[in-house]
């Protein structure tokens, strides 16, 4: 007879990807929940886990009990772990990966709150005095202390108290047990905004588009419905502003709002908009917090003291409680997509997801939507608000295409900036105002080429040309962080006798060439090279936003949401160099950083100007980034990926193998593929194994193959049970990326 009145499937933290099932007894019964943490026994050895299912039938004969019941009711919300439960069978990854995904480490470890002991008077000021004269001469370190609680009126952290006076721990124990002081426990908060003031700012009244949009959100919070809301507004129509006021009337309706931003916007800049508005605990998670301050997040987050959460894409798993609404800005944007790890979600579709389990409003923002989200508002499925001008500003840019083969040929030489762009810059300097110069390079030369041979150096270990940086005096791999001090100076490769010759230019290039033409302005540089050190990105947007530099130049860094009244050109230095990657999402990419580049210029009001430099003026992406005309771009697009079958119309699945040595990895991906067939219904395509865009990372040799189907949900249990029958050999590795953001690397 079995002394068990249920049973759990418990999904184990390490070693195990199976559901393993373990006994619950009577006593354990009532306090075991799904969510709940749980220590169990496996091979002799403790192990801890999530409890993710309760039934009445293990799927083993016998099982054994559960060993130790680690958390006071479910560590995981049901809306969070069905969550999970979905990605994991969507995005075909491992449980556990996304419960270490979700629990930040110091919760799964149990760590507690940061505590303090805090000290108060337990007595009157008066009585105090007194009792402080009559110890003088008999207690003189109890008597020090008593003096210096006297002034104070709350209280004050022991800590400090000792570190005044110079007592000890001791005296005041002595004094707390005669009653005189009081000694308690306070929860000190980690949070990064504790001591920061923020300039507090009033709802606009909002114009009509932005009422209607702000009207149609409303409404689904009022009716605590799932719907989800695409906010197509041109860059500074005001969507923030609607935000701000969405969020002011989800807290109306005691629900709570967790809006992502990109990483990357994470700035002082988006941040005091959002304190300015709301007396309110504002939760802000980013991947700088320490590990002490993401639990602290985390806990208030949990108690819901604080109602609105701020964060990257892994916010969106913030353990919210009365979720009501989800804002996703500039939903566009690949951060969104996790390349590099398991889970390889997109937030954007997880924040969906979790609307539709939470019964929230979500809310797309964009100027550019993805061609996903604009799909799924012209099918009806998302509800289209769109904003066609800007809020404060005269007018959209002008946009200029300039043909750059043309300026060569007028220069006789290849030259970096147009007349046009340089007569921009000298005249904005003139009049006081700024400018922005965007490349999506950085480094000095972009490639170090062999005059025989015609090879660029390479990384010893990936199959990369590496970049030369002027600053370090190196060649730099950019995927692996190598290093070759100084560089070469003949060919690794033929060993010819001819110099090598330099090639290509980055923004640290751009920064030299615009000195040497205009010395007087003075420029700040915004790359992955100048913003290393904690804080430095924000100091130097900072500097640029109070008129320290003339010209901003940088990579996608500075392209988004940066609102900087004083720049009124952008120069987009080399707009075509996206487009000649084979991927189906090239030109999506290349319009949408174009339009949120030209999207800086202007926002004040003086009308701004963009420049954009291309050797491709008729290209048709390049034409409607200039023409800012996003639903031309839509309408040529969609038509493409309909065509030739990409997303939204099919889904893809990348199936990429990882190994030392390149023949071998090939065949395993070929055999792979070959049984992985028999698996899937014949509705599915596969495409052929190929080497990745990268074929070599880290001495890895890298081979794919996609699989495009109208649904990948069948797709995970098809792995496992090819995992399970046809494991892999030992050194090479699977990684399965479901909707990737590139096919080609
Ligand atoms: P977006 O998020 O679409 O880029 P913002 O919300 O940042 O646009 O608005 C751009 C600028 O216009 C900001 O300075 C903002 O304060 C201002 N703004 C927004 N809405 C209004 C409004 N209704 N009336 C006046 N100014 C507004
Ligand atoms: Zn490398």
């Amino acid at each position: 007879m079995s002394a068990f009145v249920a049973f759990a499937s418990v999904i184990l933290d390490i070693a195990v990807d199976k559901r393993l099932d373990y006994g619950i007894t009577a006593d354990q019964h009532p306090i075991i929940h799904r969510g709940t943490r749980v220590e169990v026994l496996v091979r002799g050895h403790l192990r801890k886990g999530y409890v993710v299912d309760i039934k009445q039938q293990p799927n083993y004969p016998s099982v054994k009990a559960i060993t130790h019941i680690l958390s006071e009711g479910p560590l995981l919300s049901a809306d969070l772990l069905e969550l999970a439960l979905w990605i994991s069978r969507y995005y075909c990854s491992p449980l556990r990966a996304i419960f270490r995904m979700l629990l930040p480490p110091g919760v799964r470890k149990g760590m507690a709150p940061k505590e303090q002991l805090f000290v108060r008077r337990g007595k009157t000021r008066e009585q105090l005095r007194e009792i402080c004269i009559a110890l003088r001469n008999k207690k003189s370190a109890q008597a020090t202390i008593l003096e210096a609680m006297l002034p104070v009126k709350k209280g004050i952290l022991l800590s400090k108290l000792l570190e005044e006076t110079k007592g000890s721990h001791s005296s005041v124990n002595a004094l707390a047990k005669e009653g005189l002081l009081v000694l308690e426990k306070v929860r000190l908060d980690r949070s990064p905004l504790i001591n920061e003031e923020y300039f507090m700012t009033k709802p606009r009244p909002l114009h009509a588009g932005q009422a209607e949009a702000l009207r149609r959100i409303e409404q689904t919070l009022n009716h605590q419905t799932f719907e989800t809301h695409l906010l197509h507004g041109v860059t500074g129509s005001g969507k923030t502003e609607i935000y701000l006021q969405a969020i002011e009337k989800a807290l109306q309706a005691d629900k709570s709002t967790i809006m992502l931003v990109p990483e990357i916007s994470l700035t002082t800049q988006t941040i005091e908009r959002f304190r300015g508005r709301f007396k309110e605990k504002i939760a802000i998670l980013h991947h700088r917090l320490s590990q002490g301050e993401r639990n602290d997040e985390w806990h208030q987050i949990c108690e819901g003291k604080a109602r609105i959460v701020i964060g990257a894409r892994s916010a969106i798993f913030s353990p919210v409680i009365h979720l009501g609404l989800i804002i996703v800005d500039e939903e566009h944007e690949p951060s969104y997509k996790q390349n590099d790890l398991h889970p390889c979600y997109q937030a954007r579709d997880v924040a969906v997801m979790r609307g539709k389990l939470t019964q929230s409003a979500v809310v797309l923002g964009s100027a550019t939507p993805s061609l996903e989200s604009y799909y799924n508002a012209q099918q009806g499925k998302y509800t289209l608000s769109v904003l066609h001008e800007r809020a404060n500003a005269a007018s959209l840019p002008k946009v200029t295409v300039v043909d750059m083969r043309k300026e060569f040929e007028k220069a006789k030489r290849f030259t970096h900036f147009s007349q046009a762009l340089l007569n921009g810059i000298e005249r904005r300097h003139k009049e006081g105002e700024q400018t922005i110069l965007f490349l999506n390079r950085r480094g000095y030369h972009t490639v170090l080429l062999c005059q025989d041979c015609q090879h660029s150096v390479k990384c010893i270990r990936c199959d990369l040309p590496m970049t030369f940086h002027l600053g370090e005096h190196c060649l730099t791999c950019h995927l692996c962080h190598f290093q070759l001090t100084p560089p070469p100076t003949s060919c690794p490769k033929c060993h010819g006798n001819r110099p090598l010759k330099f090639r290509g230019a980055g923004t640290e290039q751009i920064e030299r060439a615009l000195h040497a033409i205009f010395p007087s302005i003075r420029t700040l540089r915004i790359d992955a090279d100048t913003t290393k050190h904690k804080g430095s990105h924000q100091k130097l947007l900072r500097q640029f936003g109070t008129g320290k530099a003339d010209v901003l130049i940088g990579t996608q860094m500075i392209a988004k949401g940066l609102h900087f009244p004083d720049v009124t050109l952008v120069g987009v230095l080399n707009s075509d160099s996206g487009l000649n990657i084979p991927d189906f999402r090239a030109s999506e990419n290349v319009f949408q950083l174009i339009t949120q580049v030209a999207g800086r210029s202007g926002r004040g009001v003086v009308e701004g100007e963009v420049i954009i430099q291309t050797t491709l003026p008729d290209n048709a992406t390049i034409q409607y980034a200039a023409q800012q005309n996003y639903v031309g771009f839509y309408n040529e697009e969609i038509a493409i990926r309909k065509l030739f079958g990409y997303p939204p119309f099919l889904h893809i699945a990348k199936l990429l193998f990882s190994g030392e040595e390149a023949e071998k990895t090939q065949e395993t991906a070929q055999q792979f593929r070959d049984i992985l067939i028999g698996y899937l219904p014949s509705r599915f395509e596969f495409h052929p194994v190929v080497p990745c865009g990268y074929t070599k990372i880290k001495d890895q040799y890298r081979y794919q193959f996609l699989i495009r189907g109208s649904t990948m949900y069948p797709l995970s249990n098809a792995l496992q049970r090819v995992a399970e029958k046809y494991p892999l050999p030992r050194q090479i590795k699977l990684f399965v990326d479901v909707n990737p953001s590139s096919t080609f690397f």
